[in-house]
């Protein structure tokens, strides 16, 4: 069942996916001739190499090119910025969900290393010790440094409440989104029934033709020492963060 599983997301990825704009340097193909095919095909499938400050969100969206600033009639809080490869995919979902009855207007997308330590710090309780008070944020909040959301690949969107996937609306949504996001490349990474990581968050959604190579990338650039600078920094090691919470996804997802 998981093979078949995996062959369909591996299907509609080959559909979804492009190489272009996922890195922040320029292509060092451009001298590349058409004459040659072969190198053509390389670089067309070459996996951009991008920056930890990327990875780990330490980046302005307003300025920086990736980055592309999300249009306000999709935006049910703030502005909200995205992955400039990622937003046309979600409009078009945004669209197609519209026609159904569904909003899906962003409740967060990019989200900075200093917005996730303001979040952080919020719901950090300094009378508890370093590791129980970490291990209560991160129910459902994320480490600085270790969200997905740093990538500007991930949205939150409908209702960031269980309960509300309880409601006929809620479920009428969720089952819409289970059904149609993968056609846009859109998937729920922190799925029921896993292990790790955070609870079950029905609301968020992850753009995998490039959060994949954001995935693999973080995997072989960031350590525990690049985990520092909040409260509780301290006990990212010993709670394992990486290890458990940013590839405590869905396991379908983890080797995309
Ligand atoms: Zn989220």
């Amino acid at each position: 069942m998981n093979k078949i599983k995996n062959i369909i997301f591996l299907i509609s990825l080959i559909g979804l996916f492009s190489c272009n704009g996922a890195n922040s340097s320029d292509n060092k193909n451009t001298n590349t001739t058409l004459k040659d095919t072969t190198k053509v095909e390389e670089s067309i499938c070459e996996i951009p190499d991008i920056d930890k400050k990327y990875l780990l969100g330490q980046i302005n969206p307003e300025t920086d090119t990736l980055f592309v600033t999300v249009p306000a009639k999709y935006c049910l809080m703030r502005t909200e910025y995205m992955h400039r490869d990622a937003l046309d995919p979600y409009i078009q979902m945004y669209e197609a969900a519209k026609l159904e009855g569904i909003n899906l207007g962003l409740i967060s997308a990019f989200r900075s290393f200093d917005t996730q330590n303001w979040l952080w710090s919020q719901k950090y309780n300094t009378n508890l010790n370093d590791t129980d008070a970490a291990k209560s944020v991160l129910r459902y909040i994320a480490m600085p440094g270790t969200s997905r959301h740093h990538w500007g690949t991930d949205i939150d969107v409908l209702q960031t409440k269980l309960n509300y996937f309880e409601t006929t609306a809620g479920q009428k949504a969720y089952k819409w989104m289970c059904e149609n996001a993968p056609k846009y490349g859109f998937y729920q990474v922190y799925t029921k029934g896993r292990s790790t990581g955070y609870n079950e968050e029905k609301w968020h959604w992850s753009y995998m033709p490039v959060a994949g190579n954001y995935q693999k990338q973080y995997l072989d650039k960031i350590s525990y020492d690049d985990l520092t600078g909040f409260k509780g920094s301290n006990v990212a090691k010993d709670l394992k963060v990486i290890d458990n919470y940013v590839f405590g996804i869905d396991s379908l997802l983890l080797d995309q």
